[in-house]
């Protein structure tokens, strides 16, 4: 059962999204160029909200709602185009295929990059003429009041974007709920699970967006400098809290050694501390507990014989960027996601033993390969089971790249074209005279 207020709620999204699918789409994108506005001038008084609320250094705080700015611009400038009718040629006189959106929307997102995940969900959706409702991760209740607060403020008509201040428990309700139509959630397997098969229940469409323990392969022949430095940010920005981020570090046998003095050399220059101090690059994680998860996932991993290299302490949610060896296919650093800065370190012999490495985990998010041969390795994309290669790059989301993965990491695209298109109806029409 829904409460009272939460069925209030959806009623009104549902009230709004009958207007709201008939305002032209340049009047929605209207609507979102004020969003961007309101964002960036308040850009500060966000940032503190969710340094305060989830421990992320101010600077990646600043940057996230910056990068919040950059995906309105993108689909500011591209979704009408997006949304256009596709015209397709058949033997009747007029066939095409024309995006109409579906309704209320329920998004059930994660605290780590609590401004981002909200973004990159609703701006496209409400663009497209959905409306929202939002279940935040119950860590971040003033970050979610916030962003409610930020659509109102920018002018959008009421019920377009509504925070739903609910646990988890109550999800099931409100995807039962005739006026919901659809349910996006990115958050760990079990909530994946749960919320799919709810939907499921109700033959709701469910977009998920999952974990991953993500390989980063650096080759023998790559720019060792240049891999290092990326591989320390794809490992402890955000204190590793991150679904995308490097988690197994697998280092060709001729530069393993190397690699390692270096990676633990530039891993222990980094500053811990105060994340409301602009110094500060590794901040404590999100909640103690998550903290302590993490360390229990490292000690059994050096029951098994994993060797820890670089830090492996915690102090409440503070944990040390931490460097792991000796690692082996069975231990949590491998097969589990470590949700925290411990970067485990894997040697491999040749680029198809890197693979076999890479595919071996339930996770299909994405893999970074760094090599000067280009050619090469293009010839190997299609061998990794994930949703994106990146060569001598980190993983990073884009609003411009489609994002999204397969495996135990889920189903369904965000941003760029397919993202906008996850949430409508493609309605196929066709004349003939
Ligand atoms: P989580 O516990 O699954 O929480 C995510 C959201 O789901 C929260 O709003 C949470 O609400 C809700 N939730 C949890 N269990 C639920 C259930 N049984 N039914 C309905 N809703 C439920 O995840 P987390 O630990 O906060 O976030 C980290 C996870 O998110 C990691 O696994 C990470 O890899 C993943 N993630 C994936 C992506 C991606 O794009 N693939 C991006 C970021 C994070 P409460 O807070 O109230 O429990």
């Amino acid at each position: 059962m829904t409460s009272e207020i939460t069925s209030e709620k959806i009623n009104t999204a549902a009230q709004a999204f009958s207007h709201w699918k008939t305002v032209n789409i340049t009047e929605r994108i209207a609507c979102i160029r004020q969003l961007k506005t309101t964002l960036l001038d308040n850009k500060r008084q966000y940032a503190e909200m969710i340094t305060a609320e989830m421990g992320k250094p101010i600077t990646q705080a600043v940057a996230e709602v910056e990068k919040c700015g950059v995906l309105c611009d993108y689909y500011i400038e591209n979704a009408a185009t997006f949304l256009q009718d596709r015209i397709i040629k058949t033997e009747a006189a007029e066939s095409y295929a024309t995006y109409e959106p579906l309704g209320v929307l329920l998004g059930v997102m994660p605290w780590n990059f609590p401004f981002w995940q909200v973004f990159r969900f609703a701006v496209p959706s409400i663009i497209a003429g959905n409306t929202i409702v939002l279940k935040h991760a119950s860590n971040v209740p003033e970050t979610a009041q916030l962003l409610e607060t930020l659509f109102t403020k920018s002018n959008f008509p009421v019920g377009i974007y509504q925070n739903l201040p609910i646990s988890s428990k109550e999800v099931a309700a409100v995807i039962a709920n005739p006026h919901v139509k659809a349910v996006s959630l990115t958050g760990s397997e079990n909530a994946g699970i749960s919320v799919a098969t709810e939907a499921a229940k109700h033959l709701k469409k469910s977009l998920l967006e999952l974990g991953g323990s993500n390989a980063f392969i650096v080759c023998e022949d790559a720019d060792l400098d240049k891999a290092v430095s990326t591989a320390v940010n794809a490992r402890m920005q955000n204190a590793g809290q991150s679904c995308i981020a490097g988690k197994r570090f697998l280092i060709q046998k001729n530069i393993y050694e190397s690699f390692l003095e270096k990676y633990i050399l530039a891993v222990s220059q980094l500053k811990m501390g105060d994340p409301m101090d602009p110094a500060t690059q590794v901040g404590p994680m999100a909640r103690a507990d998550l903290a302590q998860e993490v360390e229990e996932q490292l000690n059994r991993s050096i029951a098994m014989g994993a060797k820890v290299v670089l830090g492996g302490h915690r102090n409440d949610a503070y944990f040390e960027p931490t460097i792991v060896t000796n690692i082996t296919a069975d231990m949590p650093v491998f097969n589990e996601e470590v949700f925290g800065p411990v970067a485990a370190i894997i040697t491999f012999d040749t680029i198809e033993d890197a693979i076999k490495i890479s595919n071996n985990s339930r996770f299909g998010l994405g893999v970074s390969v760094f090599t000067q041969n280009i050619p090469f390795i293009k010839t190997k994309i299609p061998a990794f089971e994930e949703g994106a290669v990146f060569l001598n790059e980190m993983i990073k989301s884009d609003p411009r790249l489609p994002f999204g993965g397969v495996k135990k990491s889920g189903y369904g695209r965000e941003l760029s074209e397919e993202g906008i298109r996850e949430f409508v109806n493609i309605k196929t029409v066709l004349i003939n005279n």
